[in-house]
């Protein structure tokens, strides 16, 4: 779409992922690059390019992008050996992992195809999912301890728009998600960077009320939830702005509209209803719920792509466990659209969720010091996966419940009962 009120748009939308999603740093190297499917799909050229131009503006040294190439992965899925899965070109591994020890900014971009592996062998998406999670568990790893400051942004792409407006022609369909990514990022703001600032502050509000209450746990219940959620002591509620362990202070997440703690791994009981589908491996889990005792996930039941929910429980040990409690509400701009982006990214921050495995670092006080074993015991997750699914809706109700067991309440409606 190479017009000038779109390219004008996209280059706003690139300054305000430098300055301030990664906050790129003068004399800083940039890598771009994708985990899922293991480089940028090329449907994010045009953004990777915005973004190079306005890092070099910024002051960066060296921009490096990681290209990806989901037909090659899904040829393999078809054709490749039954027994190579756990093949792996360990070499892409240790390349982001030398950018992040020099102390790089990494930016991943999303433009990807949210079928990607529809219609393909589950078992063999699994095992491709499963090694890939392996190998690239020490970026994952440094990424979720902040070494350095990163950021998730997305572009459209032609299959992903076709996936959430499929009754449009292709062009309209992707110039809608355009528009829809500019809008939400604030990119179509007078000036996105100011109302960034504004926003960013808003959100860190919110999160210092829930850290001065110190709740224990939370109760959710909403039609087919009703679940209560332990918060261990020394949990530190975030939102939107980080220090990265190279001393920058970052933004991971554009769009962000979320605040998120840690769960306490030993302490979830109850059922609790998926009221989005999720993306998961190329596929779509729909209409799906998890049931809880003392922190372990005991059912799972699916309309849709039951097996596939059941992989991804029994990716390891932890992926039975929680790792990410994280409070939206249910106006939030990106529910307002009133349509699924088909991607974490953008439906996480469309409601209240949880996330499968693996627990950051950061949202335990002192977590990044601790072993795998200290931080277990204190109540974070370890897993190699870590996968967010939606839980927020209007209709959902949240209780603080406090030392003392004193219940307050923290949404109504799936809105904020409380003001700052
Ligand atoms: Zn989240
Ligand atoms: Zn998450």
């Amino acid at each position: 779409m190479p017009n000038n009120a779109h390219q004008e748009l996209l280059q706003k939308y690139a300054e305000a992922i430098v300055k301030i999603g990664l906050n790129l740093q003068k004399g800083q190297r940039l890598i771009i690059t994708n985990a899922t499917a293991r480089g940028v799909p090329h449907a994010g050229r045009a953004l990777v390019h915005a973004v190079t131009r306005a890092a070099y503006a910024a002051g960066a040294k060296y921009v490096e992008a990681i290209w990806g190439d989901e037909e090659m992965h899904r040829i393999r899925l078809q054709h490749a050996p039954a027994d190579s899965f756990d093949e792996y070109p360990k070499f892409q591994v240790s390349g982001v992992m030398e950018m992040i020890q020099n102390g790089d900014a990494l930016l991943s971009v999303y433009a990807n195809d949210p079928d990607a592996y529809a219609g393909l062998d589950s078992e063999r998406v699994a095992a491709m999912q499963k090694s890939h999670l392996q190998n690239y568990a020490p970026v994952s790893a440094a990424i979720s301890r902040n070494a350095v400051n990163w950021c998730v942004v997305a572009s459209a792409s032609p299959a992903w728009a076709a996936k959430i407006f499929p009754d449009l022609p292709a062009q309209e369909a992707e110039e809608r998600l355009w528009r829809a990514i500019f809008e939400t990022t604030r990119a179509t703001q007078p000036d996105p960077i100011a109302a960034w600032q504004a926003h960013i502050q808003s959100l860190i509000k919110r999160a210092q009320y829930m850290q001065a209450k110190k709740y224990t746990a939370l109760h959710y219940k909403a039609p087919g939830t009703d679940f209560t959620l332990g918060l261990p002591q020394g949990h530190r509620w975030i939102a939107a702005r980080m220090p990265a362990e190279n001393g920058i202070d970052f933004t991971a997440n554009m769009p962000t509209e979320e605040i998120f703690t840690l769960p306490d791994r030993h302490r979830a009981d109850g059922t609790v209803s998926a009221t989005f589908p999720l993306s998961y491996g190329g596929n779509l889990i729909e209409d799906f719920s998890v049931t809880f005792k003392d922190g372990q996930i005991v059912k799972v039941s699916a309309k849709k792509n039951e097996a596939l929910l059941q992989k991804l429980i029994e990716t390891d040990e932890g992926s039975k466990r929680l790792g990410e409690v994280a409070l939206v509400p249910a106006s939030s701009p990106i529910a307002q659209r009133g349509h699924l982006f088909y991607n974490t990214l953008f439906d996480e921050n469309a409601s209240c969720h949880l996330a499968i495995g693996r627990a950051y670092r950061f949202t335990l006080t002192g977590g990044e010091e601790l072993t795998d074993e200290e931080f277990t015991a204190a109540g974070g997750n370890v897993s190699l996966s870590h996968v967010d699914f939606m839980i927020g809706s209007p209709h959902m109700d949240i209780d603080g419940i406090t030392a003392d067991g004193k219940r307050e309440p923290v949404m109504r409606q799936g809105e904020w009962a409380f003001d700052v």
